[in-house]
């Protein structure tokens, strides 16, 4: 078993920051996580992130794997947890690699992709089915796809594959986009984009690979012959195995103004809290708040 005083679990904005400040505070920390750069990384164009005019997730991910290097970070990845459980004032956390002890521990996991739930999604995932525009959208280019959401994820997405595919349909479930306003008016120009609103997707569909989309929209069943599907239908948090702390109804860890979550030593920060806004610049700031309030707890013992 590993241990460490600290442990942080995820790489995403809040976790990386939140190593960031525990470096700089001479911790003894370890960080675990899947990957690093979290749903930051999915994004094709990050405009609000406060001293980066414009910046792609990738390349955001390249700084935030550049600015981890500065220290020598015990970090292992890729490696995800499955449990956490606390005994004798002590964290165990048990992951799909090796288990970790520590007396203080930062949750900061996000939020994964929701699943669409209809025939054929699970079949064609990776076969022309994909929950990452950045990540898979240019196995696409030249090609029609279908972009299901009306969220910003979803607007970043057909926006993205506006520039890379021939067609892109987009189909939202309900009246109108919920997405920010830069986003529909941008989506709105793009010469390639075709828009089907109040529909429902019911079938995902092919052979060895997506050919299509089956869905009903005002009262009418179609299907779109399209080579590539894009499903971004919002995030769950990743908070599972962190029962022992306290969740609302959507799973979000509730935590304080300083991310404490009301078991002594456990912390939260970033998607995975139910702070209401979620976005990188708040997700790292959360980092950096989670890591000082670890850091007064650790030294209050
Ligand atoms: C397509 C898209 C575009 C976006 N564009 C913008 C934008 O332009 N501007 C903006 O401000 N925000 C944007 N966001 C939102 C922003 O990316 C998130 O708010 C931010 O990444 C949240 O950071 P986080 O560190 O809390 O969580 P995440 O980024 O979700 O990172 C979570 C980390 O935890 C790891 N992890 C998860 N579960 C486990 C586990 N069990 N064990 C170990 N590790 C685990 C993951 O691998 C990941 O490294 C966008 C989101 C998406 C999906």
């Amino acid at each position: 078993m590993k241990q460490a005083d600290l442990l942080i679990i995820g790489g995403g904005p809040a976790g990386v920051t939140a190593a960031i400040y525990a470096a700089r505070k001479g911790l003894d920390f370890m960080m675990i996580s899947r990957d690093i750069g979290g749903q930051a990384a999915w994004s094709g164009r990050i405009e609000n992130y406060t001293g980066c005019q414009v910046v792609s997730g990738p390349e955001l991910t390249a700084r935030f794997e550049e600015h981890l290097k500065k220290f020598s970070i015990r970090l292992v990845q890729p490696e995800t947890a499955l449990s956490l459980t606390r005994d004798s004032g002590r964290f165990r956390v048990s992951g799909e690699k090796d288990a970790y002890s520590a007396s203080a521990v930062i949750v900061a996991t996000g939020k994964r992709s929701r699943l669409l739930g209809v025939k054929g999604e699970k079949e064609f995932l990776g076969r022309g089915l994909t929950y990452c525009a950045v990540c898979d959208g240019p196995l696409f280019a030249g090609r029609d796809v279908a972009v299901i959401g009306g969220g910003n994820s979803a607007l970043d997405a057909a926006l993205q594959m506006s520039r890379i595919a021939s067609r892109v349909y987009v189909l939202e479930s309900s009246g109108d986009f919920t997405a920010d306003k830069i986003l529909v008016n941008r989506l709105s120009a793009a010469g390639n984009v075709e828009i089907y609103k109040n529909a429902s997707v019911m079938e995902v569909r092919g052979g060895r690979f997506v050919e299509g989309i089956r869905f009903s929209a005002q009262g009418k069943e179609s299907i779109l012959p399209v080579r590539g599907v894009f499903v971004e239908i919002g995030l769950a948090p990743n908070s599972e195995f962190a029962a022992i702390a306290s969740r609302n109804e959507k799973g979000e860890i509730k935590v304080d103004c300083s991310n404490g979550t009301g078991v002594p030593g456990l912390f939260a920060a970033g998607d995975v809290t139910d702070v209401p806004e979620k976005q990188i610049v708040i997700a790292a700031g959360d980092g950096a708040k989670a890591a000082l309030s670890a850091a007064r707890y650790l030294l209050s013992l």
